[in-house]
């Protein structure tokens, strides 16, 4: 459903859908419209923890909420006429109130965290026709997932002609190639979300059909779908030094190959999306189904079935509960107990008063999302930081790690209760945010407490035709279910990117992936990582916010070679190599770089290749002007 605001909620509407309103949002936009800063009062801080809800007593609640309907009454009829944005000095002080820390950096965030309904102030604001319409610049995108569509709606603003080119047979990436039952998101829907394309979220939480729905319409609406060639895979791409030009060589479906060019290449590939299955001795004779998460084949039955399950990471944790319901039997094999955090609305709906405020309400939904996103980009790495001080171990590695620890050990205390057997076996071994703390709302515990499931806290070592064995016990089993995630590490396999002097990305990188800002790196002109190695985030940071950052980058970089007539840019090796650097020491510092624990946050030589390090405000900074010096440019 695409997203329209009547933007004319009346006085007895308001009065109305009142009590869905969250209190930190309604009183910004109280802020925002009469214009005074003084209603953000110290006694109606919100708790970040309990963001977007207020956390105060409900009496509390109920008491600002009598107070904005008050304050708001007058303006109601007027909402068209709302200044699209808070002045700078209301922004400031809303950020104070909304943030204990960090403050400085929020103040620098605040301005793309609050983002008003139809603006796109991050979009190219040159054209290609207008700058340089003899440039005969062209791209290709590969993958039409969230980061390619972005790049391909950038292109397209700025008048580039491009192509994407997507091996599935549909838009979406992970989020259509994942449809393992109760699949969704652990990043709140109103801020898993382009920032310039609002939706009216169903649930707290998006569900994959209403992700894969979303950035559907996005693709279609946009004009996109025409430029994807689906079911279309990239086999190669080669740099032509003569003539400036990559050529990108396909495979479709049916086995066709063909080939493309373009002097711009952006690579969209995604980081999830090379399902990783352990090589179990006897894996193979094994004569049952056998499914890794990615791929779920929907035919399958499990009733009346025994079942295996191996992984308890993410999505384990999704997909398991679901078919435990169903299940004769489900024994789960944990190798490493995950983090867990109490996340009461995870599979809950949005109450529909709060829907009809956030989508009738001007700039209700702004606010709301200001509320969760700027804390969230925020986030607490100091949790996450290696304390040399303190000092570190595989218990906690800092006294800000240690509080998070005790908060989270609480959590998993309260949800095992009296079944102290089952508490030792899901603690954690490994300092909280080594990997990703995975959202939970009592599903879980509840799901290995039934008298259908065992969880079994080592990995699977051996299998045979009709089951797994503990040890000298044999369990049987009808299906084996993978839930051990991804080759993340790999990144752009399988293709073959060649770049300057023939030279072949894999090898260049083994398996040290990196690329500077995660989306350029010498020898490869014109090529452009989005969702390249050390861009994502676990404790800090979003994933989308950092996806506009790249393709923000990305055009600029199009922009300062269409407009100074160039051909290639390609990045200086010692721009590259300072940036590696100081990327590798930084990781080191974190808890997800120090840990020993396995997770797919390092690769295996230890090394992170894939979480960004440092504050999210950095991120944003560095990638928001492209700085030719920075490249070689011809
Ligand atoms: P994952 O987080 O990498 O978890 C893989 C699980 O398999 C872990 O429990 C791992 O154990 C286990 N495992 C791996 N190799 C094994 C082996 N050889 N033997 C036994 N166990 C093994 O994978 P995922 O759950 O698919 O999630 C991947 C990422 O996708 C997540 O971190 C998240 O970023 C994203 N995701 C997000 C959502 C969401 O938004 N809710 C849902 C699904 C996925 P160890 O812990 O010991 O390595």
């Amino acid at each position: 459903m695409d997203f329209t605001l009547d933007r004319a909620m009346t006085e007895d509407e308001l009065r109305a859908h009142l009590d869905s309103a969250l209190t930190p949002a309604l009183l910004m936009l109280t802020a925002h419209v009469t214009g005074d800063a003084g209603v953000l009062r110290t006694e109606w801080k919100p708790n970040r923890a309990t963001l977007p809800a207020s956390g105060l007593a409900p009496e509390t609640d109920a008491e600002i909420r009598a107070f904005c309907l008050k304050r708001l009454a007058p303006y109601l009829s007027s909402q068209r006429d709302w200044a699209a944005l808070p002045d700078d000095s209301l922004r400031e002080s809303m950020c104070t109130w909304l943030m204990d820390e960090n403050i400085e950096d929020a103040q620098a965030l605040a301005a793309v965290a609050f983002t008003p309904d139809d603006s796109d102030p991050r979009g190219p604001e040159w054209n290609l026709d207008e700058i340089a319409p003899d440039s005969g610049l062209s791209a290709v995108v590969i993958g039409a997932g969230f980061s390619g569509l972005l790049a391909g709606l950038r292109l397209k603003q700025a008048g580039v002609p491009f192509t994407i080119l997507e091996k599935s047979t549909n838009v979406g990436g992970t989020w259509y190639e994942n449809s393992y039952p109760d699949c969704r998101t652990d990043v709140r829907s109103h801020i898993y979300t382009y920032s310039f394309v609002p939706h009216d979220w169903v649930t707290h939480f998006g569900r994959q059909q209403a992700i894969h729905e979303y950035l559907y319409n996005f693709a279609a609406k946009n004009g996109l779908l025409e430029h994807i060639s689906f079911g279309t895979e990239v086999t190669a791409t080669r740099w032509d030094e003569s003539t400036s030009t990559w050529t990108i060589d396909t495979r479709t479906s049916d086995g066709v190959v063909g080939s493309a060019e373009a002097q711009i290449v952006v690579s969209a590939v995604g980081q999830l999306n090379r399902p990783m299955i352990p090589a179990v001795d006897g894996l193979d004779t094994f004569t049952g189904p056998v499914m890794h998460s990615a791929q779920w084949d929907h035919s399958i039955d499990f009733a009346g079935k025994r079942v295996v399950v191996i992984g308890t990471g993410a999505s384990a944790l999704q997909f398991a509960p679901a078919v435990a319901k169903e299940a004769e039997h489900v024994t789960i094999f944990q190798r490493s107990a995950p983090w867990l955090r109490s996340t009461p609305v995870l599979r809950q709906e949005i109450d529909p008063g709060e829907r009809r405020l956030l989508t009738n309400l001007k700039h209700y939904r702004a606010y709301y999302r200001f509320s969760i996103f700027l804390p969230r980009l925020i986030g607490n790495l100091p949790a996450a930081t290696v304390d040399p001080d303190f000092p570190p171990t595989e218990v906690s590695v800092s006294a800000a790690n240690e509080a998070l620890r005790v908060e989270l050990t609480d959590y998993l205390t309260e949800q095992a209760g009296d079944r102290l057997d089952l508490l030792e076996q899901i603690m954690p071994d490994y300092p909280p945010a080594a990997k990703r703390i995975i959202c939970d709302d009592g599903t879980w515990v509840a799901t290995l407490k039934r008298d259908n499931v065992r969880l079994v806290s080592q990995a699977v070592q051996r299998i045979d035709k009709d089951g797994v064995w503990i040890g000298d016990e044999h369990v049987p089993a009808d299906i084996i279910l993978f839930g051990t995630g991804f080759k993340a590490s790999e990144f752009l396999v399988p293709m073959t990117v060649t770049g300057i002097g023939g030279q072949d990305l894999h090898q260049t990188w083994g398996i040290d992936a990196s690329a500077y800002l995660g989306i350029t790196l010498p020898g490869y002109p014109n090529f452009f990582c989005m969702y390249g190695p050390n861009t994502n985030t676990v404790i800090h940071g979003n994933l989308v916010f950092f996806l506009e950052c790249q393709a923000a980058y990305i055009i600029s970089a199009v922009q300062m070679l269409a407009k100074g007539g160039h051909r290639s840019m390609a990045l200086r090796p010692d721009v590259f190599t300072e940036y590696t650097d100081e990327v590798t020491k930084e990781s080191a510092k974190r808890t997800w770089g120090w840990s020993k624990t396995h997770s797919w946050y390092q690769n295996a030589a230890g090394r992170s290749t894939i979480m960004w390090p440092l504050p999210a405000r950095q991120y944003f900074e560095r990638t928001s002007a492209v700085h030719g010096e920075d490249y070689h440019i011809h």
